[in-house]
């Protein structure tokens, strides 16, 4: 079975998983877990930040990071796909009380003139009537948008634009390293740009378990108790944090090939009639398509999909492929072959509905 679902289904490698075995390993609640501890020097450079902490997901690092930079009431600025409106479960709703005002965008990426028209909106120069704006957020590669990079001049306009007005900015970087390496620019450069930002361990890097935040010392300081009070403080976590490490040494420069591995099953798929891409060249590792105009729904087709021996997501509508470290190239024709022969002839697939499994993606 091919998995395209999401980079969060690789498996960790053997060579990992000796890591984990071998690490020491300390009481991680107490900042006494040495191999958390290397984790969080190591995040801390890459990022060119000064403090940072370790969380169990990316979730939790967006709403520790919600929490510690706002007051219940508050307004956050957000695109309106961001995962954190679309995929939390209401988290920074219910953890913080802050109300999220959303910018539409098509590809995730806003301007300084789209968080003005933001502002204005939420009516933010009317006290005492309006939420008082403390946050923009901004997500790096934009997952639902189809896997989009904020470039170093879009970040940099945004971020100042913000920052004049007196809003602290935090990234969503579940997939940094990936906008890294999609556009040459370092994540330390990105991230000079924002107050807070983390990277997932779990995505692209292929580690089980794993999220590092980052930001200033006082932030860090008020995030850690943060996650206190969301029972995300650990005892001996440097097992894990050991496939971190491993990650950061083994799996971050092969991230290309998750990308050109994108770039190519975009390439087959638009070869196919009746295809639809959201974007005919990835900039990063998800393609999401649509293949209606060939005459199948699309959940049926990933159902179809399933029978030929590819797993591949159905999110929004649309169809999501993820590239990632268990998928080769070779997978990538197989795949390709397989929605060939699907698309080849729809009807034969019609009335699989209820006869197999609906993969739910994971994000
Ligand atoms: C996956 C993802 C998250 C959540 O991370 P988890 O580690 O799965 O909790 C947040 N934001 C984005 C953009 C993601 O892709």
């Amino acid at each position: 079975m091919i998995t395209l679902v999401s980079d969060t289904e690789t498996k960790p490698t053997p060579a990992m998983r000796k890591a984990m075995a071998e690490a020491e390993v300390g009481d991680e609640q107490r900042g006494e877990d040495p191999t958390v501890n290397r984790l969080l020097e190591r995040v801390k450079e890459l990022l060119g930040k000064e403090a940072a902490l370790w969380l169990p997901t990316g979730t939790m690092c967006n709403l520790v990071a919600i929490r510690a930079h706002t007051r219940p009431g508050d307004l956050v600025i957000a695109d309106h796909m961001a995962h954190i409106v679309r995929a939390e479960s209401g988290g920074p709703a219910v953890a913080s009380g802050v109300q999220i005002e959303q910018i539409e965008t098509k590809a995730g990426t806003y301007t300084a003139g789209d968080l003005c028209d933001a502002l204005d909106r939420a009516n933010t120069a009317a006290y005492p009537y309006c939420a008082i704006p403390r946050l923009v957020c901004v997500e790096q590669t934009h997952n639902f948008c189809g896997g989009t990079v904020w470039t170093i001049g879009q970040l940099a306009e945004v971020a100042s634009a913000a920052h004049e007005k007196g809003l602290a900015v935090h990234m969503d970087g579940a997939r940094l390293l990936n906008a890294a390496c999609a556009s040459g620019t370092s994540a330390a450069e990105f991230c000079a740009h924002v107050d807070s930002v983390w990277i997932d361990f779990t995505k692209g890097l292929g580690a089980p378990i794993g999220a590092v935040l980052a930001g200033t010392k006082d932030f860090i300081e008020e995030a850690r108790r943060q996650k206190h009070v969301f029972a995300g403080a650990m005892r001996q976590a440097g097992v894990v944090a050991a496939a971190c490490l491993y990650a950061l040494d083994h799996h971050v420069d092969r991230l290309k090939e998750d990308h050109e591995n994108a770039r190519l099953l975009a390439a087959g798929l638009a070869a196919i009639e009746g295809v639809d891409l959201m974007h005919p060249e990835p900039q990063s590792n998800i393609v999401f398509f649509d293949v209606r105009r060939a005459g199948m729904c699309n959940r049926d087709f990933t159902r179809a999909m399933l029978l030929q021996g590819v797993k591949i997501g159905y999110v929004r509508r649309m169809i999501r492929a993820v590239t990632h470290l268990d998928v080769t190239a070779q997978d990538i024709e197989f795949a390709v072959a397989a929605a060939r022969r699907v698309l080849a002839d729809p009807q034969r697939f019609a009335g699989t509905e209820g006869k197999l499994p609906l993969h739910e993606p994971s994000y």
